[in-house]
Order: C-alpha cells, then sequence, then structure tokens
C-alpha cells in the first residue's frame, strides 16, 4: 500500500487527548476529525495565497514601489498546494478561497483550480480577484469549475480609483466584471474597502448599483495591514457610519438572518426590498469568536490569524519528504495555537510584520 492509500486522522483518546494516526483503508475511522482550537472553533476554511505579487499598489495594503517580492522557487507549486489541502480535507476543511497578492497574475491559475475541485471533500472553491485580469481569465476559470468570485472594487469614480490603487486600471476592473457576468458569475460579489476622507462619497454609488443590478456589495472596514504601517483609527469608515448614510438615502436597512454562523459580514436589505448591502465590521465588531478561517501563505506558511505574529512552516515538510501525517500535525499546531481574537482595539496593539498582501487575504 503506497502513501496515497492512507488517510490521516486525528481522534481524541481516552483521557481527552488529540491523536493523529495514518489509517489506510482497512483501519480508517469514519468520524472525519476537526480543526479545533482551545476555544471551540472548527476550522473547516482554508485561504490560499499563490502569489505575493499584484498588478495594483492599493496604498492599504502594498508599498507605492520598490516592492520585494518573493523569489518564484520559494511559493509552492501547484501540485504542494493540491497536497496541503487533500491532507486539509481529512482534517475536515471542506472550503477553501484562493487568493493573494493577486491570484491571477499566478500562471494558469485555471489549472490549480481544475486540480482542487477534484479533490474529495472540497465543496466550495472561491477566488478573490481586484478584477484586472478577470477580462482575459472569467471564462476559463468559470471552465474549471470556480463558482464563487468576489471582485474588490474600493470605487465606481476612476479618479477615486486611482487614488486608492496607485494604477490606472479601473477600465480594466469594470471590463473584467462584465467578463464575469458573461461566464456565469452571478450575483457578481464586489468587496469595497472604505477609507475615510477618501470613499465616503462612493457608499451611494455603490448602493445604488446593489440595487439596480444583480450585484451584491459588502464594504469592508480597513484594517491595519498596510505595508506601509500608516493605519489610523480615524481612518476607518465605520459600518456604523456607512449604514447612517445608507439610511439617510434609502431609509431604514432591515437585517438579514444569515444562514451562515461563521459569515463575516452582516447582512442588510433596503426597506423596499430592493438589493443587498453587507458590511464586514472588522474592526468596530470584530467577529473573532465565530472565525473558522485559517491560511496559508504563498511560500507555505500556516498562519491561524491574519493578525498572528507566529507561523508554521509547512514548505520544509513539502519539500523535505515530510509525511502526510507530518504535515496534518503541523496544521492541528497551528489551530492548537490561535488566540482569541485580533487585538486592534487593545491599547497594546502590535501590527503584523508582514501587510496583507504577503499574508493573503
Ligand atoms: N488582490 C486580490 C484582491 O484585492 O481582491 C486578493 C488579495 S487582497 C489582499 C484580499 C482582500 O483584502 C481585498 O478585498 C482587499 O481589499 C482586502 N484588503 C487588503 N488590505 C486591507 C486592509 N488593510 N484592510 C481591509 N481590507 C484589506
Ligand atoms: Fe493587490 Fe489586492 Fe493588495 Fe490591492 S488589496 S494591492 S489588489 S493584493
Amino acid at each position: 500500500m503506497g502513501p496515497s492509500d492512507s488517510k490521516i486522522a486525528a481522534h481524541y483518546n481516552a483521557s481527552g487527548v488529540r491523536e493523529i494516526r495514518l489509517m489506510n483503508s482497512s483501519t480508517a475511522n469514519p468520524a472525519l476529525p476537526q480543526l479545533i482550537d482551545s476555544f471551540g472553533r472548527v476550522h473547516n476554511n482554508l485561504r490560499v495565497s499563490v502569489t505575493d505579487r499584484c498588478n495594483i499598489r492599493c496604498f492599504y495594503c502594498m508599498p507605492a514601489d520598490n516592492v520585494e517580492f518573493m523569489p518564484k522557487h520559494e511559493l509552492l507549486s501547484f501540485e504542494e498546494i493540491e497536497r496541503v489541502v487533500r491532507i486539509g480535507t481529512t482534517l475536515g476543511i471542506d472550503r477553501v478561497r484562493l487568493t493573494g497578492g493577486e491570484p491571477l497574475v499566478r500562471r494558469d491559475l485555471p489549472k490549480l483550480v481544475e486540480q482542487l475541485v477534484k479533490i474529495p471533500g472540497i465543496v466550495d472553491i472561491g477566488l478573490t480577484t481586484n478584477g484586472v485580469l478577470l477580462g482575459e481569465q472569467a471564462q476559463q476559470l468559470r471552465d474549471a469549475g470556480l463558482k464563487r468570485l468576489n471582485i474588490s472594487l474600493d470605487a465606481l469614480d476612476p479618479e477615486v480609483f486611482k487614488k486608492v490603487t496607485r494604477r490606472d486600471s479601473y477600465d480594466k476592473v469594470i471590463e473584467g466584471i462584465q467578463a464575469a457576468r458573461d461566464a456565469g458569475f452571478s450575483p457578481i460579489k464586489l468587496n469595497a474597502v472604505s477609507v475615510k476622507g477618501l470613499t465616503e462619497d462612493q457608499i451611494i454609488p455603490f448602493a445604488d448599483l446593489a440595487r439596480e443590478t444583480d450585484t451584491e456589495v459588502r464594504f469592508i472596514e480597513f484594517m491595519p495591514l498596510d505595508a506601509d504601517s500608516k493605519w489610523q483609527r480615524d481612518k476607518v469608515l465605520l459600518a456604523s457610519e456607512i449604514i447612517e448614510r445608507l439610511e439617510t438615502a434609502f431609509g431604514t436597512l432591515v437585517p438579514v438572518k444569515s444562514t451562515n454562523p461563521n459569515a463575516p459580514a452582516n447582512n442588510y436589505e433596503f426597506a423596499d426590498g430592493r438589493g443587498r448591502i453587507g458590511m464586514i465590521a472588522s474592526v468596530s465588531q470584530p467577529f473573532c469568536s465565530t472565525c473558522n478561517r485559517f491560511r496559508l501563505t504563498a511560500e507555505g506558511k500556516l498562519r491561524n490569524c491574519l493578525f498572528s505574529m507566529e507561523e508554521t512552516d509547512v514548505r520544509g515538510l513539502l519539500r523535505g519528504n515530510g509525511s502526510d501525517a507530518d504535515i496534518a500535525a503541523a496544521m492541528l499546531a497551528s489551530i492548537a495555537a490561535k488566540k482569541s481574537g485580533h487585538q486592534i482595539n487593545s491599547a497594546d496593539f502590535i501590527q503584523p510584520d508582514r501587510p496583507m498582501y504577503s499574508i493573503g487575504g
């Protein structure tokens, strides 16, 4: 029997201690082990960064210039990513989101999607993109089996877009959104980071878009993960402030009860029933207590939180003859060490060294 015939399984022994075992088809325990942290949170959602490179330069994420990217040989290959995900499924991972950097700058990304959709146990693969290259790739991604796409667009005004991204790619993003629609992605989901003094006047146009087209818009509070470490609390356009503006324009927003207890967004419907809008209030209303996500960086480090100060290496195991059981143990160790939540709102908060583009948002 070869390693591919074996499965990793973790279970609790009679003393309540988690044990990891390599099982073959004759010993396999049908009970699926789970990545549960010391606060009881079950992790089934892995965010996989495929690159730290990007074709734009959002100020809240990347430096304006002279970015030092990871050497390509340090990035996990598609086969390595596939192996980590496959091992993750034996521990309860059933959802994967591809991200970056900009995932569409990684060559042949649809091939990775094709590889991941085939993994038994994976029920959902999503992708977060800035949309610049979607015009070229939306159909291929759809054909590869991608069902869910989030497009990040912070402004509907090209000038504001340019201020945020420090690039002139607005038209390409709009073209990309249309290509995504044409390829059958529906509804189109847009994520907009909201920044005080910069994007307030975009709120109503985004709401109009959500009300007039098949588009779900989610506003995200600006988090301290920018490469320049210039985040300031007073730059965060709070979800409550956005709601206030929307209610002034459109009347009372009606909260929509989520069917997913782990969803980071609070969704609202407009009083007249036209359109829906979401708030990801990571700063003002942290949702850490229901977090089910962990992350694999492009160079193969597991991170149990965006704001984590520690990482667990898996590339060394992947490239150094580590067994599936070793990699599963690394995942379990990473989750076991997860803290209760981020400390953005505490006086001794320290911004992590790695900015968003290098972690994988
Ligand atoms: N490049 C892709 C994109 O922009 O969609 C994927 C990676 S990006 C890091 C993932 C998400 O993180 C995007 O929606 C982006 O707007 C968001 N993001 C980046 N930096 C952020 C910050 N400091 N605060 C809040 N959201 C941030
Ligand atoms: Fe690139 Fe996405 Fe970061 Fe913007 S948020 S700089 S698009 S990785």
